[in-house]
């Protein structure tokens, strides 16, 4: 560590669930002094202190050493120890870790706040026949031998510690890009992600030089609780994005996005966490644009932004800023997607204001001038008002900018995305609800995924059963492969009550870990009035298989329900 503060006689590194066996400090020429240390009495959220006293002699250096001997528990709330059957080969367990927010201190005692940065090296064993993997120099020719060096000389912040070991296996994606994956699910994910080297090259033309190396994709078990975690030169995604028809792939554009805002430029804490998902989420979309076309990014913004309109309606006036002014609470508690789908807006909010031109000129030196910094919401403005409001007068005020920041809703003249398709697509749900069109009218094989979503979306609330019923046999919802479909779906289902589908709801919440898909229908279930037991059942049932943050996030839902509206 070094030393900010040569007079501070106590180091305090964050832990949770973790027995600490010994501390010393390491001198030169090997010495080594057992240190006097204590465990803090253990915070809910926060866990255990490990307060470590400096001592007399140590004092005043402008580094120190320090040595800790620790177990892990096997609950630790960042790692998840899977069973062969809960792998899709069946006969290799595996273990993968998820630090994001502040799960790294269940691993590693550290300071585990995104405001500080870490190099770090490590050598993992493993069982011989396995492969580890981590967010530093993956070498895709490393033999199976059960030891594996890692070297990270990039400074990252603790919340991209990363860890995965399995029967994982490499393909190539392009020069620079590949993808990990146990060998049942490699040709799949080599055809699902082909254009990742695409989006590599892309966004090194659109952002600036890409500063990590390599970048590959580990594709996990479906238990992986996220869409996709941006862990550096090495992208933890779920496999519930294997559609077979590449429409999900915004998530790998999203995650690749993110090795410039949030990994390279970091939120300081995670109430600035717009600046690092509010950010990649907009250059995701830039990025998709290039890739694909407008249209389809259109369709994604759309459905963005009625989720953010969702948000709104469930999330507290005081955290709907884009930086509330909060100072406590749980780094992991939902906010929504406000800093995510608010944040993006803002930025296509600045890019109009100011014109794409000079708009990628400011993201080029903000990227450039914070690399490998982090940051708060505040120097973020004060950078925004040098290099781009004073310089540019009367597009857009200082004021403007700080009521996307710290005011609930939205401003009035925010940008409101909009798709023809998908407007089309409403329109034929509604005519559908009153009687004006068939199903036979709807172009659903047509349609990208995100059109028959807004389809779902844009139905009225109080369908019929036989209304959910046709809807179900004419579009096979309830059969769908492609999981942001069911998704919509199932919460239609769990919300009208629709019990001929429930088996296949039950399937579709035992299919997929990721809380994104199964937090709303577990929710929507739990709130319907009657099947709260029978939501728990489900759970219960399901339990076993999910990601302690999922586990978490779903209890959460169930209060909320409890407590009632
Ligand atoms: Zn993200």
């Amino acid at each position: 560590m070094k030393v900010l503060d040569t007079s501070a006689s106590w180091i305090f590194l964050d832990t949770r669930d973790i027995a600490v066996e010994s501390v010393v400090f390491l001198g030169a020429n090997e010495t080594t002094e057992v240190a006097a240390y204590e465990m803090s009495a253990t915070d809910a959220v926060k866990g255990t202190a490990l307060v470590i006293a400096v001592p007399e002699n140590i004092k005043g250096e402008p580094e120190v050493k320090i040595r800790i001997q620790y177990e892990t528990s096997p609950n630790a709330s960042a790692l998840q120890w899977l069973p062969p059957e809960l792998t899709a080969g069946g006969k290799h367990p595996m273990m993968f870790s998820q630090s994001q927010s502040i799960h790294a201190r269940s691993w590693i005692p550290l300071q585990d706040t995104p405001a500080v940065r870490v190099t770090y090296e490590a050598v993992i064993r493993t069982p011989a026949e396995l492969l580890a993997v981590m967010s530093a120099n993956n070498d895709p020719l490393t033999p199976r031998s059960g030891e594996y060096q890692f070297d990270m000389p990039q400074a990252i912040p603790s919340y991209l510690l990363a860890i995965a070991v399995g029967n994982l296996y490499f393909a190539p994606l392009g020069d620079d890009t590949g993808v990990y994956t146990e060998p049942e699910l490699l040709d799949a994910s080599v055809y699902e992600f082909a254009d990742t080297q695409d989006m590599f090259d892309v966004a090194e033309e659109q952002f600036g030089p890409y500063r990590w190396g390599r970048y590959d994709l580990l594709v996990l078990p479906p238990s992986f609780p996220f869409g996709g975690m941006e862990n550096p030169r090495l992208s933890f995604l779920t496999p519930s994005l294997l559609a077979g028809d590449r429409s999900l792939v915004s998530v790998v554009a999203h995650e690749l996005a993110h090795s410039w805002s949030g990994n390279l430029v970091t939120n300081a804490t995670w109430r600035d966490g717009w600046l690092n998902e509010g950010m990649t989420s907009y250059l995701e979309s830039r990025l998709m644009e290039i890739i694909y076309d407008k249209d389809r990014v259109d369709e994604e913004r759309v459905l963005s932004y009625q989720e953010l309109l969702g948000n709104f309606e469930t999330v507290p006036v005081e955290r709907q800023g884009l930086a509330p002014r909060l100072d406590s609470g749980d780094a992991d508690d939902v906010q929504g997607t406000i800093h995510y789908h608010k944040g993006q807006l803002f930025l296509q909010y600045l890019e109009n204001g100011f014109g794409r031109e000079r708009f990628d000129e400011f993201l080029l030196g903000y990227f450039d001038n914070y690399a490998f910094k982090t940051i708060t919401t505040e120097v973020f403005v004060d950078y925004l008002d040098q290099e781009l409001l004073s310089p540019n007068p009367g597009v857009i005020t200082r004021q403007q900018v700080e009521v996307w920041m710290y005011q609930p809703g939205l401003p009035e003249d925010a940008p409101i995305p909009s798709s023809k398709t998908l407007d089309s697509a409403a329109e034929l749900a509604a005519g559908w609800a009153l009687g004006e069109t068939s199903l036979e009218d709807v172009p659903a094989d047509r349609w990208s995924p995100q059109a028959l979503i807004h389809f779902i979306n844009s139905l009225p609330a109080d369908l019929a059963e036989e209304e959910l019923q046709a809807l179900d046999s004419e579009l096979g919802l309830s059969e769908t492969n492609n999981a942001e479909i069911a998704r919509a779906w199932f919460i239609l289902v769990a919300t009208r009550r629709y019990a001929p589908a429930y088996a296949k709801m039950e399937e579709y919440l035992n299919r997929y870990g990721r809380a994104r898909l199964l937090v709303p229908v577990f929710g929507a279930l739990a709130a319907n009035g009657q099947d709260a037991g029978l939501a728990k059942s489900m759970f219960a049932k399901a339990r076993s298989t999910y990601h302690p943050i999922t586990i978490g996030y779903i209890e959460r839902v169930f209060e909320r329900a409890e407590a009632g509206p």
